[in-house]
């Protein structure tokens, strides 16, 4: 759909401005470098596993080098593997040996890196480059005509052969429950995740989008770059998410961004860059809030307060939704009408859920866990065909492995992952409301005495606390001021909140809580590094 908007602007990233004629040009370029590459042994290896395409992994900066690398795949007929851009040596190895890539796209800046890498796999390696941005003299003086219909051709020659049920994307889940695993999805289910999303958030091309997630996820590349380009709207990139940074783009008058999404972890940080702010940039801040049409949050649960705050602030609640990697996007809050928070919402058109019983028997409104059917689901995941087999039941329903509830009105909660303890994420809401706790992570200790206890791992707030409610004023001098958090005082503050069982029977305290680049908190990892006795 690129063709139809060639004129228009797609990507503004570092200060430059890219139309779509521009990237689909550099993609045409990507493609040709792929073609000449002569078949290396991994790529025959590949042809004998079955149909599947060239994997091509990506490893480009977020901009116009990314979209042409990406496109640049699906004109040469090839399976795009995005790479995250700040893993370590061993995780990239790890997925370029898994997807067994042909090929490697990289920013002229990691060339070096990547080959280093990709080499041992027997993996070309072509930089991959924006485009030209041209000038507004030079686009005056183009004859549009010639020029769009020549690249039209082009474009459309490649596709011809192109089938629906042919692979598109590798994406690698997230590795929150285990390692990361490769979800193949097709031309077709990837343009179903998309073409969902455009009309239940009402894309469209005069939309601008600034986005600073990660693109080797489905919310960075889907949800937030895929959908705008096929609305025909412009995205504008940032290299990573910075408050202060995304502030400053969002006051600006001209251009005005109009959606943004983000992990809750953004949202939060984004709220005490601005509580911070001194009154006058408060007041522009606000007001920025204000003209977005659509803000979005997932990943992980967003906590309450969080949706509170940023109501507060910008009139409107954020918009939760509920996906994964291998099915996109299942459940959101609606673009128009009512936003629960606390729930992720109702079924995307043309998704199923169910919600059962570890037998795979109805269990009503629940709890027990999601299973989903759609046009979205992946196909298989890369080369397990035993996972793949486990992760579908009978009927075609997919087992997400989380845990929720039906609540009325046709709305969904989510209780946590069935396999992990369900409580967790009740704790955590409780012990966030603590005015001087950021950031908290709740585990399961095994303990001789009780089975199992409570550890909560804290980020206390760093600047100091503004009393500005009663509450929290209450609360921040029965908590001992801005001392260091107590457990004793902790437990005192949180009895009201929860029973006696769910209270924290030991607390750590750290500067920040760590999270993978999706803000989720690997918990068997954190216990492992935390408490390496229990
Ligand atoms: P892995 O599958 O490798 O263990 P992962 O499941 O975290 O990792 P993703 O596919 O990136 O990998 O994430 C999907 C999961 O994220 C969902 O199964 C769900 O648990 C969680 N999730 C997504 N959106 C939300 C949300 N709005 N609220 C709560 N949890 C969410
Ligand atoms: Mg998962």
């Amino acid at each position: 759909s690129a063709l139809a908007f060639q004129q228009r602007t797609a990507i503004v990233a570092a200060g430059q401005s890219y139309r779509y004629r521009d990237v689909l040009t550099a993609s045409l370029a990507a493609c040709r470098k792929l073609e000449g590459a002569a078949a290396p042994a991994a790529a025959t290896s590949g042809a004998a596993l079955g149909s599947a395409g060239p994997r091509v992994a990506l490893f480009a900066e977020p901009g116009a080098e990314y979209v042409a690398g990406q496109f640049g795949t699906w004109l040469h007929s090839g399976i795009s593997v995005p790479l995250c851009l700040s893993h370590p040596d061993r995780e990239l190895q790890y997925v370029l040996e898994d997807a067994q890539v042909s090929s490697v796209l990289a920013s002229e800046r990691h060339a070096e890196r990547l080959y280093r890498l990709a080499q041992p796999f027997g993996a070309n390696v072509h930089v991959v480059d924006a485009p030209a941005s041209s000038t507004e003299e030079q686009k005056q003086q183009e004859e549009h005509g010639e020029q769009a219909a020549e690249l039209e051709a082009e474009v459309s020659q490649r596709l011809a052969g192109q089938r629906p049920e042919d692979g598109a994307l590798i994406i690698y889940t997230s590795g929150t429950t285990g390692r990361p695993k490769g979800a193949l999805h097709t031309h077709s289910s990837l343009l179903a995740m998309v073409d969902t999303l455009c009309s239940a958030w009402e894309w469209q091309a005069d939309d601008r989008i600034l986005h600073t997630l990660p693109l080797h996820h489905v919310h960075g590349i889907v949800n937030a770059l895929l959908c705008a380009l096929r609305a025909g709207a412009c995205v504008e990139m940032l290299p990573r998410f910075q408050p202060g940074e995304v502030w400053q783009h969002l006051v600006r008058r001209h251009d005005p961004v109009t959606v943004f999404m983000g992990v809750p972890t953004m949202y939060s940080k984004l709220l005490s860059t601005y509580e911070h702010m001194e009154p006058s940039h408060q007041q522009q801040a606000a007001a920025a809030a204000r003209r977005l049409r659509l803000t979005v949050s997932g990943s992980a649960a967003c906590p309450t307060p969080i949706m509170e705050r940023w109501e507060q602030l910008s009139g409107e609640k954020l918009l939760e939704r509920y996906g994964m990697t291998e099915t996109g996007m299942l459940l959101g809050n609606p673009y128009r009408g009512e936003r629960r928070p606390g729930t992720v919402g109702q079924p995307f058109p043309g998704v199923q859920v169910r919600i059962t019983n570890a037998d795979g028997s109805d269990a009503g409104a629940g709890p027990g866990e999601l299973r989903v059917r759609g046009p979205q689901l992946f196909k298989e995941y890369w080369r397990r065909p035993d996972a793949t087999a486990e992760a579908f039941d009978e009927q075609g329903f997919f087992l997400t492995g989380d845990t929720g509830v039906l609540e009325k009105g046709g709305y969904y909660r989510l209780l946590g992952r069935t396999s992990v303890d369900i409580s967790a994420l009740h704790i955590e809401s409780a012990l966030l409301e603590h005015p001087r706790i950021a950031e908290v992570a709740v585990l399961g200790l095994p303990d001789a005495e009780y089975g199992e206890t409570i550890a909560a791992v804290v980020a206390l707030k760093t600047a100091p606390q503004q009393a500005n409610t009663a509450a929290s004023a209450a609360a921040s001098s029965s908590s001992g001021g801005n001392g260091s958090l107590t457990l004793h005082d902790l437990r005192a503050w949180a009895r009201d909140r929860l029973p006696p069982y769910q209270l924290p029977r030991h607390l750590k305290l750290v500067e920040a809580i760590p999270r993978n680049a999706m803000g989720k908190v690997n918990k068997k990892e954190l216990r492992k590094q935390l408490f390496p006795d229990a």
